[in-house]
């Protein structure tokens, strides 16, 4: 094994996995350094975990159901260990495709732990304790973040855990207090709920999916209510006292009104950390934010020439697709062949309860902050026909356009295939794309696309369809 790169690669998640393949494409010489699972969180213990869970839902929540669509079934159950055993195969199967694209494009993987000793000089602690300096023309950070730990919510693993644990129970409790009602937050709550879990949401601020258009998230909420989730938002919690099974936790909400509450698990979502313990970014010279995630520019360059950081240790979205956005912009950059840094006005956020939200570009807020004059067009799945027929007419789809130009700023879906549905719109915004060029493209019928074009008609009231 040379010692010496093109270019070292701290941390092999989207970030790191897809730079190091965009790298070696390119014809450079690179090794990846990565202490646990390749594919990171994502594809271990985030994005790809969580989706298989929630398909089991969604599958058990149609078979319940099944007799609104003429099918008759005997009693529907499910077995919580299989659901995750699946869940785990899929992420195994996920982490060993890494492993294959590795080997197929020439990446060499080191097992260990990586840090920073200077520009070009990495450290690797092999898993036998042995150490090496490993030398490379560029470097990157990639190594991540983590659930955020705070006081109130004193993580033990089994009563009060984090998404992490949450993905590998064995067992549901009966009653569960998620805290913080964010992507991760929403998604578990709508999990455990479809399966018969009593959970109770908890939400600073006062919306659930805090980063969403107050529309929008007003819509998942009032499915979540209906779905029966209780949703205290503008309320903070507080565990009092843990017993074996059991934590009474107090409620407080804005008008200091206090309740108790006793449940059998505790989800703290309240967000992430930056992994940079233990990476020596100080005396490498690595300047971090005022949020403590690696300061880095739109082509991923730290403060250090020839050090990049990407993904979620370099903060902003903390979302897969922008870690290897940023993953490949920084490879471009090192070669000379960037022509534009990573856009982060236009990257799309997507949550994948049910109904799922996805939105790209500005909230109606944003907007009224900016002092843009915009025109919205909205068009619900309920005057769908497509919809109707799938059984699915909770939602709409809200486009947001700039009044002078027309040009799209925001886009915003709440539905059943919303995550999938946005695509076109990330794809309209980056082309700069205005409401009439949207309407004027034939959507196939029946399709649920077909309330994009609506939505764009809307914005001069010319949907036919409402
Ligand atoms: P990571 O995926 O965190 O990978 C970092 C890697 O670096 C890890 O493998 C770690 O072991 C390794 N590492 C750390 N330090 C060192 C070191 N010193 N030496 C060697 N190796 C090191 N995002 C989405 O876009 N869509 C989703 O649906 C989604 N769902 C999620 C669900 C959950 C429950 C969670 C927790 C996250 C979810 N995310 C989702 C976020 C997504 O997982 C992250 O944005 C993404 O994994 C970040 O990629 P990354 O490459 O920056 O780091």
């Amino acid at each position: 094994m040379s010692n010496k790169y093109d270019l070292i690669i701290i941390g092999s998640g989207p970030g790191g996995y897809v730079a190091a393949i965009k790298a070696s494409k390119e014809g450079m010489s690179v090794a990846i350094i990565e202490k646990k699972e390749l594919g990171g969180v994502c594809l271990n213990w985030g994005c790809i975990p969580t989706k298989a869970l929630l398909k089991s839902a969604e599958v058990f929540h149609y078979l319940e159901t099944a007799s609104e669509f003429g099918l008759k079934t005997g009693k529907v159950g499910f077995d919580y260990e299989a659901i995750v055993e699946r869940s785990r195969n899929v992420a195994d199967t996920n982490s060993k495709g890494v492993k294959f694209l590795m080997k197929k494009n020439k990446i060499t993987v080191l097992e260990g732990t990586g840090s920073i000793v200077a520009k070009g000089i990495t450290k690797l602690v092999k898993t036998d304790g042995s150490e090496e300096m490993i030398h490379s023309k560029n470097i990157i950070i990639a190594t991540g973040a983590r659930a955020r730990q705070i006081p109130p919510y004193p993580i033990d693993g089994k009563n009060i855990i984090t998404y992490r644990k949450a993905l590998e129970l064995r067992d549901l409790p009966k009653k569960m207090l998620v805290v913080g009602s964010g992507a991760i937050g929403s998604e578990f709550s709508y999990f455990f709920n479809t399966l018969g879990v009593e959970v109770h949401l908890v939400e600073m601020l006062p919306q659930i999916l805090p980063v969403e258009d107050t529309e929008m998230a007003a819509m998942v909420q009032s499915s979540f209510k209906k779905q029966g989730i209780n949703i205290y938002t503008e309320t903070t919690a507080a565990v009092e006292v843990v017993s074996d099974g059991e934590i009474t936790v107090t409620l407080t909400d804005k008008k200091d009104k206090q309740t108790s509450l006793t449940v059998n698990r505790v989800l703290c979502a309240v967000g992430m950390v930056p992994n940079t313990e233990g990476l020596d970014l100080d005396s490498a010279g690595i300047k971090l934010n005022d949020r403590g995630f690696v300061q880095i520019n739109e082509f991923g360059q730290t403060s250090v020439d020839g050090i990049y950081a990407i993904g979620d240790v370099a903060g902003n979205q903390l979302l897969a697709h922008k870690a290897s956005a940023e993953g490949e912009t920084s490879v471009e950059h090192m070669l000379g062949k960037a022509k534009h840094g990573v856009d982060y006005s236009q990257i799309p956020g997507c949550t994948y309860c049910q109904p799922q939200i996805a939105s790209v570009g500005l909230t109606e807020r944003a907007c009224q902050e900016k002092g843009l004059e915009v025109k919205i067009g909205r068009f619900p799945f309920a005057a769908s026909g497509k919809a109707r027929a799938i059984g699915h007419t909770e939602g709409q789809v809200k486009l947001i356009f700039d009044k002078k130009y027309g040009e799209l700023v925001g886009a915003h879906i709440v539905g059943v295939e919303a995550t999938e549905m946005l695509a076109e719109l990330g794809l309209a915004m980056k082309l700069e794309s205005t409401w009439e060029e949207i309407a004027h493209t034939v959507h196939a019928h029946p399709t649920l696309s077909e309330a994009v074009m609506e939505a764009a008609l809307d914005v001069n009231g010319m949907s036919p369809h409402v």
